[in-house]
Formats: structure tokens, sequence, C-alpha cells
């Protein structure tokens, strides 16, 4: 059988087994960002749809893991902002009510959670990784290239309500762009927001395959300045 909503499982950020399920339509997303795997955003929105049923993905789900086994880990994802996905709700509650040894995980760029129902469904997953790369409006816009009606106030207070009513696994990362994003005052605005957020892990990435890498003194500042954040920090970079 060909699967169109799930991929094949494999070991990511140090997880075993981590399946990918996939139910956006390529590529459709409340930000156009520079260094997006996918290309550039095709529907760029903030209104969310039921692209494909809830239930027609959960039962591709089940007839994966009853050819191939069951993963560890399951990654609700898509070519685009999985939470833009009304049925993500559904779906995440359907798989852990069948599979409860799994775990259910989401990558978001954060961009809805000032939305009370986008919280609510995104709590239900036990690991939550997503996006956070600048805490200044201009540096917000050319990173990401969010639709006209996302504030980088907005995403700020959304995840931070979002920590204080979330009790599962909370990893966001930051990724730095030469000349773009990399100054010492969104360091150091990222290092409070990050303290206020508090969350169990923060990844650090240099995406170096988009462009140049960073300087080596500007990796030393982040690294230092960081050093007494009160959680686990992993560098990539
Ligand atoms: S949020 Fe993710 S899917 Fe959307 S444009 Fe950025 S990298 Fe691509």
């Amino acid at each position: 059988m060909a699967y169109t909503f799930v991929r094949d499982a494999k070991d990511l950020r140090g997880l075993k087994n981590v399946m990918g399920v996939d139910f956006s339509p390529k590529k459709t997303c409340t930000y156009d960002c520079i260094d997006c795997g996918l290309g550039r955003t095709n529907t760029l929105t903030t209104e969310r749809s039921e692209f494909y049923p809830a239930e027609e993905v959960f039962n591709e789900i089940r007839s994966y893991i009853r050819e191939k086994g069951a993963p560890q880990h399951i990654l609700l994802t898509g070519s685009g902002e999985p939470t833009l996905y009304a049925g993500f709700g559904k779906l995440a509650t359907m798989i852990k009510n069948e599979f409860q040894d799994l775990k259910v995980m989401v990558y978001s760029n954060f961009s809805l959670l000032s939305r009370e129902e986008v919280r609510q469904e995104v709590a239900l997953c036990d690991i939550v990784w997503g996006s956070f790369n600048t805490v200044i409006d201009d540096q917000f816009k050319k990173v990401y290239r969010p639709h006209e009606s996302i504030k980088l106030q907005d995403v700020r207070e959304g995840l931070k309500k979002f920590r204080a009513e979330y009790h599962g696994i909370l990893e966001p990362d930051t990724r730095f762009f030469k000349g773009i994003n990399d100054s010492e005052k969104n360091v150091d605005g990222l290092k409070k927001f990050m303290k206020d957020v508090n969350p169990q892990k923060y990844y650090i990435f240099d995406p170096k395959h988009k462009g140049e890498p960073l300087a080596e003194d500007f990796i030393e500042m982040i690294k230092k300045k960081f050093i007494d954040l009160p959680f686990k920090i992993e560098y990539n970079v």
C-alpha cells in the first residue's frame, strides 16, 4: 500500500523511531521562512482547515502500524504549519486513545498559540518542538516573512500562555542567520524570553546550508550569555 500521510520512522534529535505524519497540502503555512526546506509558501494563511478528514489520516496511521509495527513516537508535522490543520486535536486524541504507549509530538512555528483552541489542541501532545528565532520585530519579518496579521507580540504571549497551561515537554529552537538575527540585542532578548518560558530544553542551530556560517565569536558570545539559563541547551553550531 502506498502511504499518503505517513512517513517511515527515523531517529530525530536523539529520539528513536519517530514516525512523521503529514496532513497539509504543500505548502500551506502562516510563515514563508527564508530557510524553509519545502521551498516558498504557496498558501500563506492563518485560516485553519481540515484539509483531509482526521479519520482518513488516522486510518492510514493504523494500517501502517499494523503492517510495519508501532514506532515509539508520532510527530504531527506537515508540509506547512501543522496547527493550521483543523483536525489536529481530533487526530491527536484518536492516536492517544488507541496507541497509549506512543508519544505524540508536534513541530510548530508557534504562530497560532495566541488562540485558546490551538493551545488546547497542542497541549494534547507529549512533546512540543518549535521555532522561535527572534524577539525583534524587523528580524521577525525578515526571517519568517509572516502572514500580515501575525504579530510577534502575539506569538510571544501565546507561547508564554501555552507554557503556563501545558504540563508536557516543551523544546523550542532558535536558528541564527548571519546578518539577520545574529545581533547581541536579540541574544539578550531571547535569553530573557526563554527564561520566562522555561522550556525543558532549548536548541540552538546555525543553518549553515542556507548561507554564510555564523562567526566564531558570535557563537562564543551566545554560549557565554546563555550559560546560566536554568535548563538544558543543545548547540548544533
Ligand atoms: S514555519 Fe516551517 S513550514 Fe512554514 S515556512 Fe517556516 S519552515 Fe517552512
